[in-house]
């Protein structure tokens, strides 16, 4: 699973830029930055520090984003897209199951594609509208700091696979923004608490994420400033809103009701007074008010009895995900809590119960992951030295060569950013392109694995073959994209490609990828063999026909007539898949050739000297 990583010595960043960092959630958005060493979220007019992940349409063709898009979440859902998030970088077949859940019209025309929305007459991406809720950060934090952002790091759910990753950065290009880096939420909410700043020990950290509709657990492991994902679990469809439900239920069945009973906007207004409810009761022990006509109450105890289910779910999940990971609670050193629902006493205390320790608690749960957002940022700008982080790269990178050979230039696990080149060259006299394809995965064969990309290097000089230098060279930087070059040294002819190697790689593919390699790995190492058999074969009667064509008038016909058999016996099983057989012919080549071959070596070389001495 991608990380972040950081290369401080190749951060090319301008000291004193502004780089911000910032949370884009699925129903709250933040923006942070550094300010006087500390992280700091930076605040708008209405709600605080928090903007509403909500856009509306207005009717005079407006577009709002935020607090104000927020009030027409009920009088106007079809023109008012929130949860946008759920969407990036899906596809209509993704989301089939969950389209009950959005208010407003998503397309279903192209069930492969990714997916839009219709806004009235106007089609939206997922991309297009995160994009509108990242320019209201942005320009947020221009209009609080006084000056233009252009660059940002942007979190995104440990879970994200590639397309999911790349959609947020196309909407942060969209949005006016360099995205500088794309970072795990819970590795920001750790960074956001100080956690694996000791280099020299490993830790094992929980992140429990429990927000208004989305919860989600993490286990990372940090060690050497390698932030590594172990598991992942949660529910998609989870949260402090099933809290407000949860109320609302209650109240209704005390006052004889259910949901139908009320209207639309009797119920919203329940709702609100559960949210307030639920809210107050983080910290007092009674709550009671009006709405809808009723007068309500709720003391924390039948609260803790309502959610109490709810709660139990994430638990569930935690387990799981500590057991995907190989652990047990007691292995878990730190628990980090984050969203807003785990401001609830029940929450902590369960999550405190389950891991058998006091939890982080100490910074806002709803700014946490921003404020690491910000550190993330602070240290690509160059600001804080002592803090390296890396991501690894979780399949290997390599190039075709002769026989569809998978010829690895970084191997898996390779800590990124990282760069690796090697030398080779042409197989034909006079070669003047040199076809450079690019590859992923773990195969010997690189038809088994992925293509990422192929460029020809063109224009090399007229050279017999074996002697041009092509020097490739793979260099993959900290969001795992991969530039690949490729220079022939001798003439200083050069092409380069930049490829994105993760891209549209889904987890499973990975995975799938990775499992593969396992099961072949024998059958690959025989094939591996027998190609490379024969592309010696190959070389071995080029050599010998280049030979043959140079010396013949230094070479007696039995020399001659003989050579000729032996490759003519050597070409006869040349594509067979007998390795052994296809060495031994090489050999009785080799060692008939030989003798002649040194010998007119030897009088190259006196010829050589002859020329020197005169
Ligand atoms: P998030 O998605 O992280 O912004 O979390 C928002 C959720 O946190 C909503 O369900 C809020 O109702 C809930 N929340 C906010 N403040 C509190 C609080 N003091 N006690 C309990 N839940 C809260």
């Amino acid at each position: 699973m991608p990380q972040i990583g950081i290369n401080i010595k190749e951060a090319t960043i301008q000291k004193r830029e502004v780089i911000v960092g910032i949370d884009l959630g699925t129903t709250n958005s933040l923006v942070a930055v550094m300010q006087d060493g500390q992280p700091a979220a930076l605040s708008g007019k209405q709600s605080g520090t928090i903007v509403p992940s909500v856009i509306h349409f207005a009717q005079d063709g407006r577009i709002l984003v935020g607090d104000e898009a927020k009030n027409f979440l009920i009088e106007d859902p079809e023109h008012t897209i929130f949860s946008v998030k759920r969407l990036m970088g899906r596809s209509y077949n993704d989301i089939r199951n969950e389209q009950q859940h959005f208010g407003y019209r998503i397309i279903d025309e192209n069930t492969e594609g990714l997916v839009k929305i219709q806004v009235n007459d106007t089609f939206h991406s997922p991309i297009g509208l995160s994009a509108l809720i990242l320019k209201e950060l942005r320009l947020r934090a221009e209009e609080q700091l006084g000056m233009e952002i252009h660059k940002a790091v942007i979190t995104v759910p440990a879970y994200f696979n590639d397309a999911q990753r790349q959609a947020t950065r196309d909407a942060g290009k969209l949005a006016g923004l360099d995205v500088l880096r794309i970072v795990n939420e819970p590795t920001a909410a750790s960074l956001a608490y100080g956690l694996g700043r000791k280099q020299e020990t490993a830790e094992t950290i929980a992140v429990y994420d429990l927000g208004g509709g989305t919860f989600d657990i993490s286990i990372l492991r940090i060690e050497d400033g390698v932030f590594e994902v172990l598991s992942t679990n949660g529910d998609t469809y989870l949260g402090g809103d099933d809290f407000d439900r949860a109320i609302t239920g209650h109240w209704l069945s005390l006052a004889g009701k259910t949901t139908v009973d009320v209207s639309r906007h009797e119920l919203q207004e329940l709702r609100l007074l559960a949210e307030q409810a639920k809210k107050h009761l983080s910290t007092a022990d009674d709550f009671s008010g009006e709405a809808a006509g009723l007068t309500l109450s709720l003391s924390r105890t039948v609260f803790e009895e309502l959610i109490q289910p709810l709660v139990d779910k994430t638990l569930a999940s935690c387990r799981q995900a500590l057991k995907d990971a190989g652990l047990k609670a007691e292995d878990i050193d730190q628990v980090v809590m984050v969203g807003g629902s785990t401001r609830t006493p029940l929450v902590k205390s369960s999550v405190a119960t389950l891991f058998g320790q006091e939890v982080h608690d100490e910074l806002d749960p709803d700014e946490v992951v921003a404020l690491g957002a910000a550190i993330q940022a602070d240290i690509l700008a160059g600001n804080q030295t002592d803090m390296l982080l890396l991501d690894i790269t979780p399949l290997s990178l390599g190039i075709e060569t002769m026989g569809g050979l998978m010829d690895v230039i970084i191997p898996r696990n390779s800590k990124v950013p990282t760069s690796a080149g090697r030398q080779y060259t042409t197989s034909v006299d006079g070669q003047a392109n040199l076809k450079v394809s690019v590859f992923q995965g773990e195969r010997d064969l690189v038809r088994d694995n992925r293509k990422l990309a192929e460029f020809i290097l063109s224009g090399i000089p007229g050279m017999p073959a074996g002697l041009p230098k092509v020097e490739i060279q793979f260099i993959l930087n900290a969001d795992g994209i991969l530039q690949v070059k490729a220079k022939e040294l001798r003439s200083g002819v050069e092409q380069s490609i930049e490829v994105q190697p993760q891209y549209g790689l889904s987890e499973e593919e990975m995975a799938k990828m990775l499992l593969e390699s396992v099961k072949h790995a024998q059958e690959d190492m025989a094939t591996r063999a027998v190609v490379e058999a024969r592309v010696e074969a190959q070389n071995m009667l080029d050599t010998a026909e280049r030979f043959l064509q140079k010396n013949s008038n230094r070479l007696n016909e039995d020399e001659i007539a003989g050579t000729r058999k032996l490759m003519e016996e050597l070409r006869d099983i040349q594509e067979g898949d007998d390795k052994d057989l296809i060495h031994s012919r090489i050999e009785a080549l080799n060692d008939f050739t030989r003798p002649f071959a040194e010998r007119i070596m030897d009088h190259a070389i006196s010829e050589a000297m002859k020329g020197k001495m005169l």
